[in-house]
């Protein structure tokens, strides 16, 4: 018998009625990304198994990460309508040292052209990219 199959690390973004704040880290105005990551069992290429879920957020301001208190992750997840609290949040990283999950912002310095795919010039204005890092 043939067994295909694999675990895979993924994660997926989950829809946040995003409320601007000012970052306690960097004092701008910032708002969250709510990401959810989990580890799956794939058998013949479908994803049979979903387990280890950890929810993230993110700021937009400066890129900070924290993880979010899994109540309220699964809540948000089910699509409820509901505010993340400082006190649902862990501090994990700054905007410099991320998870392995994902990508630093790189930001053009000519036109603010923002992204996080690996690209070393801006696919606007041709000018080199740089990497965000704030503080
Ligand atoms: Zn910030
Ligand atoms: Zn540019």
């Amino acid at each position: 018998m043939f067994f295909i199959g694999g675990i895979t690390q993924g994660s997926k973004e989950i829809a946040y009625r995003a409320s601007v704040f000012v970052c306690s880290r960097c004092g701008r105005y910032g708002k969250y990304e709510v990401f959810m990551t989990y580890l799956c069992l794939s058998l013949f290429f479908i994803p049979v198994w979903k387990w280890n879920r950890r929810y993230y957020v993110k700021t937009t301001c400066c890129g900070s990460v924290y993880e979010l208190n899994p109540e309220v992750g699964a809540r948000l997840a089910r699509g409820e309508d509901l505010d993340i609290m400082p006190g649902d949040l862990t501090f994990v990283s700054g905007g410099n040292e991320l998870p392995a999950w994902q990508n630093p912002v790189r930001q053009c310095q000519g036109c603010g052209y923002e992204t996080t795919e690996n690209f070393t010039f801006c696919p606007r204005c041709g000018q080199r990219l740089e990497e965000r890092r704030p503080e």
